[in-house]
């Protein structure tokens, strides 16, 4: 391991400097767009512009070794081609999901829409993910170990670079003071790499009358994060924005497979909506999801690359001998190993014993995305034993993790124009970006990266969820 030099001196800093310092930082967030909905402002969901408040940050990016973050980029690729061999082989998730399924009924109505597409031997010739693997370094064994893979709706990529810049810019104009290089900041291009794929799957699907339609939350305070993409997009390709309950009232599927939607016909769908319960608060919205599987329009994700991001899977997927089944190459395999926690199903007697004596060590995990819906420490005890109480069926809900603990440091975490200095562990994202049609690799590459960061005293992660604040990283 790289040595931990001594940096920021959080102590030493005084108020009057760290003012100054968020001051320009909040400038800068005006003036870049690295702003959300303010939620005081009831229209700032649906509006643009109106009720802006700027996103929660860090002040200072936080210190990573840059190895672990070598370490991360290089195996980017590799889990992007894992999930796309994992979304062919249906037999392995409707197995691995067969008891989840009975305990977990959002993952069934999933399940339902892979087994429709199975059923007409339905074939994803195009194939886009746009994922977002996160990782915590433990602290005790010095390793690099993954919490989850996001396979739908990854948050940030558009302000994953400009917290990055945002961070390169602080340093620029204050690093002498802080004593820190703006260049030890490494370069992040999250943004124009994931417009990139959208663009290039557009292409890819060769029809030039065709749009890309963005699915988005009805209220959504995230937006200017979406908005970012789509800028970028929209100066060479046609999109538009919609909710899922519109894509059924106004879209079909041709004979030819077409989707079209409000009179235009859909090249690429991309989801920033569709991973959680709530966003089918109807029968509307899981019409929607069936009508645009049913058709030839690519998606990011298919629901094939959307259940092999489930957390069941990823446990499945840490069983000795199972990534055999899935790739050849030996280094690889040996890499993707090097990065799993310990996961465990509830039907092992041992790890529910062992969860139950010291469950601080662990964490539960119900079929869910998008934070606030883990399970820690004394809860994790309560939620076992009743489990144990109410028989088999419904701890297939959930799985077990092993709990990890990375290192905390003294950090300034800015909300609302005011910064808290605490103590604070952070989780590293990185994006990959995966293209494919047939046997033709077309886009395979790590594509940039996101640091949250929250107080260590909160269980759950998740800035959207009002846990974590955005960051960058420093090379130490
Ligand atoms: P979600 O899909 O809702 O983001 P995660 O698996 O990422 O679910 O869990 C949410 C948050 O809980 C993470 O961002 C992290 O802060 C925390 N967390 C999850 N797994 C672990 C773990 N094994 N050890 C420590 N913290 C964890
Ligand atoms: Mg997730
Ligand atoms: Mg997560």
């Amino acid at each position: 391991m790289e040595s931990q030099k001594p940096m920021f001196q959080v102590e030493n800093f005084d108020d009057e400097f760290v003012q100054k310092l968020v001051y320009d930082a909040l400038v800068w967030c005006s003036l870049h767009g690295l702003v959300v909905g303010d939620k005081n402002y009831q229209k700032s969901g649906t509006v643009p512009g109106v009720g802006v408040m700027h996103a929660p940050i860090s002040l200072l990016p936080t210190p990573f070794p840059e190895s672990y973050f070598k370490q991360a980029c290089e195996v980017a690729p590799i889990f992007n081609e894992l999930v796309d061999r994992v979304s062919l082989d249906a037999k392995f998730i409707q197995d691995s999901l067969s008891r989840t399924k009975k305990a977990d009924i959002f993952t069934s109505r999933l399940l339902d829409i892979h087994s429709k597409m199975l059923e007409s031997n339905k074939k994803e010739d195009i194939r886009l993910g746009l994922h977002r693997s996160d990782y915590m370094l433990d602290e005790e064994t010095k390793s690099l170990l993954q919490i989850e893979m996001n396979t739908i709706s990854c948050s940030f990529p558009g302000f994953g670079r400009l917290v990055t810049e945002l961070h390169q810019s602080l340093l620029r104009s204050h690093g002498d003071h802080l004593g820190l290089d703006s260049e030890q900041v490494p370069k992040n291009t999250s943004a124009s790499q994931f417009a990139d794929a959208l663009a290039k799957a557009w292409l890819e699907y060769n029809n030039t009358r065709a749009v890309v339609m963005v699915v988005v939350q009805p209220d959504e305070r995230n937006m200017y994060d979406q908005h970012w993409l789509s800028s970028i997009l929209r100066e060479k390709y046609p999109l538009f924005f919609i909710i899922l309950a519109e894509v059924e009232k106004e879209g079909r599927v041709q004979e030819d497979g077409t989707l079209v939607v409000d009179g235009q016909a859909v090249a690429v769908v991309y989801y920033r909506s569709g991973y959680t319960p709530r966003d089918y608060p109807s029968e509307s919205e899981w019409n929607a999801r069936l009508l645009i599987e049913q058709s030839s329009a690519v998606k990011c994700p298919s629901i094939a690359y959307h259940l092999a991001g489930t957390k069941k899977i990823q446990q499945e997927l840490a069983k000795p001998g199972v990534l055999e089944r899935f790739m050849d190459n030996k280094d690889d395999i040996a890499k993707l190993r090097k990065c799993f926690a310990g996961l465990w199903s509830l039907d092992d007697p041992e790890i529910i014993k062992k969860a139950i004596e010291k469950p601080e060590l662990f964490v539960m995990k119900p079929q869910r995305e998008g934070g606030g819906n883990n399970i820690y420490g004394d809860d994790v005890r309560e939620n076992l034993l009743r489990l144990q109480k109410e028989g088999e069926e419904e701890n297939a809900a959930y799985i077990l993790m092993q709990r990890i603990f990375p290192k905390v440091s003294n950090v300034f975490l800015v909300r609302e124009g005011v910064y808290h200095k605490d103590q604070a562990i952070s989780e590293l994202g990185i994006y990959g970006a995966y293209l494919r049609n047939k046997e033709r690799v077309v886009i395979n590459e790590q594509s940039g990266y996101l640091m949250r960061t929250k107080v260590s005293s909160s269980d759950e992660g998740g800035v959207a969820a009002g846990f974590a604040v955005l960051d960058s990283i420093y090379f130490n």
